[in-house]
């Protein structure tokens, strides 16, 4: 584990991001070695007690549910009102219950412009993923519409539906008696990115800050903050990890991401300060050459301080 991590683990108390989570260090036996395989037959995957994800094939995206007694939360609303209303049909397959929270995990609209059809739900975020969307909402549309013409027509009926319940850094909802934590970190694969955990259950949802087979986005990211904001989560990690994209992982895959991260931000360093040409730093990222620009031009933004 690099330095790095340690001295943050030591100054925890002093610094968490988010005081109101208890941290989980559990023995290393209680880590499971394994991902659980429970599915049934309407295709959610039980992660732990009561806790679904779905994996859509639009983006490999994961969606989760957890249900409570008599009610639902959903994790993420999916990219226009059709795929919402297919979500909905979904979790009617799977539990008679209303879905009563959604949390936005981030303003990105493959996660939130399915808001409205979850309505009257409350709709939680962080208090930037609401203010970002109100301000970007439409050209993300606008946006959309030019790059996915399949969901173009779809998003001419669309209601920009913006989180009502916004939160920094941390909240906790309850969830049909059931405790859900929801924790700003830091800024990492964008400004407002929430991650959601089931104590209970031992469940972290990781929305995009980690995405899983394949490179993760860094369009919007910070990528020199985004090393310690995973830092943060891994020291929340007591059980499968689901992301936001790709296969469900556990401490591992976060450890490996978390790496990657490190790395990223070493080279854009190392690039910054002249001791790489941008070839060198190119073929010394973790990714592969053509999905290592975006990452490290973007730190190199960072460095010059003109993402502040
Ligand atoms: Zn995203």
């Amino acid at each position: 584990m690099p330095r790095r991590r340690r001295s943050l683990a030591t100054s925890a108390e002093a610094t968490s991001p988010v005081r109101g989570i208890a941290r989980r260090r559990g023995p290393p036996e209680v880590r499971p070695r394994t991902i659980p395989r429970m599915r049934d037959e309407a295709g959610w995957l039980e992660v732990g007690d009561r806790v679904y994800t779905r994996r859509y094939r639009f983006y490999d995206q994961q969606i989760g549910v957890v249900v409570g007694d008599g009610e639902a939360l959903v994790i993420d609303t999916r990219s226009s009102p059709g795929q919402a209303r297919e979500l909905i049909a979904d979790i009617g397959r799977l539990t008679p219950f209303p879905v009563r929270q959604v949390v936005d995990t981030h303003w990105h609209y493959d996660h939130l412009f399915g808001n409205h059809d979850f309505r009257p739900a409350t709709i939680w975020g962080h208090e930037r993923c609401r203010s970002r969307l109100l301000e970007n909402g439409e050209r993300q549309r606008a946006w959309v519409a030019e790059t996915e013409p399949a969901l173009a027509a779809a998003l001419e009926s669309l209601v920009i539906d913006p989180p009502d319940r916004t939160f920094d850094p941390a909240t906790t909802v309850e969830v049909g008696g059931r405790r859900v934590e929801l924790a700003y970190l830091g800024r990492g694969h964008t400004d407002a990115d929430v991650i959601v955990v089931v104590p209970d259950a031992a469940i972290l949802f990781a929305g995009d800050l980690l995405e899983n087979d394949a490179v993760p986005y860094f369009g919007d990211a910070y990528p020199l903050e985004w090393p310690a904001t995973v830092g943060w989560l891994l020291d929340l990690v007591s059980g499968p990890v689901v992301p936001g994209h790709g296969s469900i992982g556990d401490r591992a895959f976060v450890e490996r991401q978390l790496a990657d991260f490190d790395a990223v931000a070493a080279v854009a360093r190392r690039l910054h300060t002249g001791e790489l040409d941008r070839a060198a730093a190119l073929a010394a990222m973790p990714y592969d050459p053509s999905s290592s620009i975006e990452p490290l031009d973007r730190a190199l933004a960072q460095l010059r301080g003109e993402l502040d």
